[in-house]
């Protein structure tokens, strides 16, 4: 499979597309996808917004968005739509369909919060040879963007330091994560979230690997760290609990599917 963007959909029976509403993603569940053939999908009598991905094997992938059209699930070839929503999904698929999935909305986000110029006002068209968007008022041209953040695991001999995000479920800890302020490197992001979110001091911090995580852009970077010096004191607001679990007595983590979930396991294999 060949990553590219490309905007002009031409009928021909041969592209496969990946489709959302109202941002969640259709899956058929008798064939068991959610990459469909053109050849199965009556797409023509709607104004859709929809940005090419992808090429596999001489096909066109293409992201498209039926949100507020009146596309018709029952005059489709697939008898078993449904609505995924993208978050739960995510779960039983493999790296490579989450890759194309998460790109299918990166990519369709970019596209529709882009469409004027921020400097004119007018639509902005889109450039072929650099696969991006531009205005002909000052030829600046605007790529996909990707905000990174950071996931940090901090040890302290035999336990780590996991915490509940105000958004989890009860019961439900990870690691620390936060955004990259502009101007800041991923190492100074972790020692300021860390203490913002937990009043900690942290030293050694090393790179563990990075996710695409497509909600609706971001890339996250694992690290791990080591406790320095610090009480613990959670900032009540993003963070509500946070605490030292020993490696053999962990809470419920996120799933392996996750990078934060490799990152927690990471350390129970590393001892
Ligand atoms: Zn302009």
């Amino acid at each position: 499979m060949h990553f590219k963007r490309f905007f002009k959909f031409k009928p021909n029976n041969n592209s496969l597309f990946i489709i959302f509403n109202d941002k969640k993603v259709l899956f058929d569940l008798e064939e068991k996808t959610f990459i469909f053939d053109e050849a199965y999908l009556n797409f023509e009598n709607y104004d859709l917004e929809i940005i090419g991905i992808a090429e596999d094997e001489g096909k066109n992938i293409y992201a498209v968005d039926v949100t507020s059209s009146n596309f018709n699930y029952k005059e489709q070839g697939y008898k078993s739509l449904i609505d995924y929503d993208l978050r739960f999904i995510l779960t039983s698929l493999s790296n490579n369909e989450i890759n194309l999935i998460g790109r299918a909305n990166q990519l369709l986000h970019w596209i529709k919060s882009n469409k004027y110029c921020g400097y004119c006002g007018s639509a902005k068209k889109f450039n072929d040879e650099e696969q991006a968007l531009f205005c002909d008022c000052n030829k600046i041209m605007i790529y996909p963007s990707i905000s990174p953040c950071v996931l940090a695991l901090i040890q302290n001999g035999n336990q780590i330091l996991l915490a509940r995000n105000a958004l989890f479920p009860e019961g439900l800890f990870s690691a620390l994560a936060g955004f990259i302020e502009v101007s800041e490197t991923a190492e100074e992001t972790i020692e300021r979230e860390i203490f913002e979110e937990v009043r900690l001091k942290v030293k050694n911090i090393k790179y563990f690997g990075s996710q695409s995580w497509p909600f609706p852009s971001q890339l996250m970077l694992a690290y791990t760290c080591e406790f320095d010096s610090g009480e613990i004191e959670v900032d009540g607001q993003e963070i509500v609990e946070a605490k030292w679990f020993d490696l053999n007595n962990l809470p419920n983590t996120p799933p392996n599917s996750t990078l934060s979930g490799r990152l927690i396991n990471s350390c129970i294999l590393d001892r």
